[in-house]
């Protein structure tokens, strides 16, 4: 049985564009080259996003001539999971394989788990973005290794899709707050997003969609230009320029007040509310000084802070301050009258798993290979 079209021995899978990259009307505009009624373009989504095919050839109800064409000229890449950490009622992390052999890694919060200092009673996961990142915040794990390449709109929405059918539920919150900076790899995002977004595709709602970065002050400009009300998270880490340039190099390209003044953009253009994320780190950002210049940032954008215990890196010299300087901290937020809250739990840790998936994967490995030794 011919299962594909022929295909000229230099295309590769790496040349093709995975099916699961394109937007609706795109589809619908390579349907039309290849003489397809346009209807065919709902029944692929369905197989796609619904249905959740693993590939053409389950596609049943499409001619299979136009599979064939398909899968000639499109991928139909499997993210595997290699590992799974975590029990179904505690955060979850899975480990993926992509393609290429490179590993990223997912966390899924079950719902009503502390999120981000607040209760939430939505499942929610934390996705990667990038390979590695290329901010080297001296925090974080995942800038450690350096940068290895941006995740492709498919690897991006396959996260969800794998966890779901993995954890057998839907989920209905998603937080682009692992591995990468995701405004580092803006076009890939945007695409990921529609297919998240859309009716056709996964049909989570943009409301739902949280998105944190760094601070890459063009980027949050052109976010603010387009269609689409999620929901920004900005990563400050510090109240002035002397001490956010010690943790975050981008600080040294885009100052505090440039930082700022995209977020007034992003505000103005949004009419949204914006969070604040901030680490404390005990002797580097955590002094009332900060606290009160953090909140002037807050107050002049009336965004929301989430403070965030930091959590140890293996290898980094950084350390949490104590309950009491973190209560402090927050108090004095509080008194400015700033929205902000502190994550107390022990055991869900989201933020550090998110952050330091590069590190956990790297362990992993090691422990994959010791075991496979
Ligand atoms: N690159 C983006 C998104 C990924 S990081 C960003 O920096 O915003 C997601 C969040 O985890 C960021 O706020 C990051 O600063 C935080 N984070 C990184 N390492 C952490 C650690 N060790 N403890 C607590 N939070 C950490
Ligand atoms: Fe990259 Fe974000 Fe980590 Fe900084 S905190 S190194 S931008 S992932």
């Amino acid at each position: 049985m011919v299962r594909h079209a022929p295909v000229s021995s230099t295309v590769t899978n790496a040349a093709k564009i995975d099916i699961k990259s394109l937007r609706f009307d795109e589809l619908q505009e390579k349907l039309n080259q290849l003489q397809a009624p346009s209807y065919r373009a709902g029944q692929l989504t369905d197989w796609l996003y619904k249905k959740r095919a693993r590939s053409f050839d389950e596609m049943t109800d499409l001619p299979q001539s136009l599979r064939a064409q398909l899968a000639a000229q499109f991928s139909f890449d499997k993210i595997d999971v290699v590992r799974l950490l975590g029990s179904s009622d505690t955060t979850q992390k899975f480990l993926f394989r992509l393609g290429d052999g490179s590993l990223i890694e997912s966390v899924l919060i079950p719902a009503s788990s502390a999120l981000y200092g607040m209760r939430s009673d939505r499942r929610t996961i934390c996705i990667s973005t990038q390979v590695g990142c290329a901010y080297g915040c001296k925090f974080c794990a995942s800038g450690l290794d350096g940068f290895s390449r941006n995740l492709r709109a498919n690897e991006i929405v396959d996260q969800i899709i794998a966890v779901e059918r993995e954890s057998g539920g839907k989920i209905d919150n998603i937080v682009f707050m692992g591995m990468g900076e995701p405004l580092a790899n803006f076009d890939n995002l945007m695409r990921a997003i529609s297919i998240i977004n859309a009716p056709w595709g996964l049909g989570i709602g943009a409301r739902h969609i949280t998105l944190s970065t760094s601070g890459l002050a063009p980027q949050i400009r052109e976010l603010a230009e387009k269609p689409l009300q999620i929901r920004l998270a900005v990563s400050l880490h510090g109240a002035t320029d002397e001490v956010r340039n010690q943790i975050m190099p981008i600080n040294r390209r885009y100052n505090i007040e440039k930082l700022l003044e995209a977020c007034d953009y992003y505000v103005a253009q949004k009419k949204q509310r914006i969070t604040f994320e901030y680490i404390l780190i005990e002797n580097i950002n955590d002094s009332a000084d900060q606290a009160h210049a953090l909140a002037k940032h807050a107050q002049r954008l009336k965004a929301k802070v989430n403070l965030i215990p930091y959590n140890t890196v293996e290898g980094l010299p950084w350390s949490r301050p104590s309950r009491n300087r973190q209560e402090t901290f927050l108090s004095i937020l509080r008194e400015h009258g700033v929205a902000a809250t502190l994550r107390r739990e022990k055991g869900h840790d989201i933020q550090a798993a998110c952050g330091q998936l590069r590190l956990q994967t790297k362990k992993v490995e090691q422990a994959s290979s010791l075991l496979a030794s």
